[in-house]
């Protein structure tokens, strides 16, 4: 896959505040590329850079592998703000008045209205609009045109979950058209149902970026437990054993994780009253991507501290 955004070592500082450190990462055509992390990690930063509203500091950034300008900017529709729209005129008007402060797209209006699924509704007054609408009708505004590639900054933040769904859906449907779509979140949900790549930030640190099958997969682990005096034993054990990849002691009992998909339950527990411990707990468990987002961005804050140190 070929990329649509290639972004090197951007750094930025806002006086003393670093909100941007050396973020490097690449976004192929075709993906919904999720920038993920939480509030103050610097996804906003970002996308205004690469967007040419925020200079970086250091580093640089291509689109369509050239350096940025304006001709490329107009080819990328964006919505890093919520556009300001009348609220006595209908939506249709609204994407009139869009469209020519464009200088494109108002031959396009019926087809992006419908792309956002607000046709039914285009002679409405705005004001009349629920939340969802509202945001539909911004993210129709930059479907003016027809631009291949999208940049959105929290589609979805405000809305209920009604409005959150059909704004789901409708960047679903963007990228069933082969749209590459960037989009920041501090939902790990919103990048796990829309997003097929993603970067986490945090604290302006790029933390780890790729595919979300491979940065978010969902783990299943084991845990077992024994009597306290035979624990350390336990744990040497499965340390030992062939494909596991961690074992780390919770609460009472230890967790095992493996490497290459889960062990069989039943063998491990041969396995360990072979070697002469007896389980008093076993059981086989689902980490969810929650967890592993927190542990994500936990393990390197501590290695960054240890490094520091
Ligand atoms: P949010 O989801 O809350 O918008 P974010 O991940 O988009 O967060 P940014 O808004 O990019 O993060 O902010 C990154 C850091 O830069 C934060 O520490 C923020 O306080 C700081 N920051 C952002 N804009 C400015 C500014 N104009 N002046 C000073 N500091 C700023």
């Amino acid at each position: 896959m070929s990329s649509i955004l290639s972004i090197q070592s951007i750094t930025k500082f806002y006086g003393k505040i670093r909100a941007l450190n050396q973020v490097t990462f690449e976004v192929p055509a075709g993906s919904v590329f999720g920038v993920l992390g939480p509030n103050g990690s610097g996804k906003t930063t970002l996308l205004g850079i690469v967007m040419d509203v925020l200079k970086a500091s250091g580093g640089s950034y291509s689109w369509f592998g050239n350096p940025p300008s304006e001709q490329q900017r107009q080819q990328i529709g964006t919505l890093l703000e919520t556009p300001n729209f009348y609220h006595y005129l209908s939506g249709e008007q609204n994407l009139r008045i869009a469209a020519g402060i464009k200088g494109k797209g108002e031959s396009d209006i019926p087809r992006v209205l419908e792309i956002v699924k607000l046709t039914e509704r285009k002679d409405s007054r705005f004001s009349t609009y629920s939340l969802g609408m509202k945001q539909r009708l911004a993210i129709a505004s930059c479907l003016l045109g027809n631009p291949q590639v999208l940049v959105f900054d929290e589609p979805t933040n405000g809305l209920d979950p009604v409005g959150i769904a059909e704004t789901r859906e409708v960047i679903r449907q963007l990228a069933r058209e082969g749209k590459t779509i960037v989009l920041a979140s501090h939902l790990l949900d919103e990048v796990e149902k829309v997003c097929t790549h993603v970067a986490i930030l945090q604290r302006g640190q790029l933390l780890t970026a790729g595919d979300v099958n491979e940065v978010l997969v969902n783990e299943d682990f084991i845990e077992v437990g024994a009597e306290p005096a035979q624990m350390a034993n336990l744990q040497g054990l499965l340390a030992g054993l062939s494909g596991v990849k961690q074992v780390r002691p919770f609460e009472h009992h230890v967790q095992v994780f493996f490497g290459n998909g889960v062990m069989d339950t039943g063998e491990l527990n041969r396995f360990c009253f072979e070697k002469g411990v007896v389980l008093n707990y076993l059981q086989l468990k689902k980490r969810s991507l929650e967890s592993k987002f927190m542990e994500l961005t936990e393990e390197k804050a501590k290695a960054r501290i240890a490094t520091a140190n």
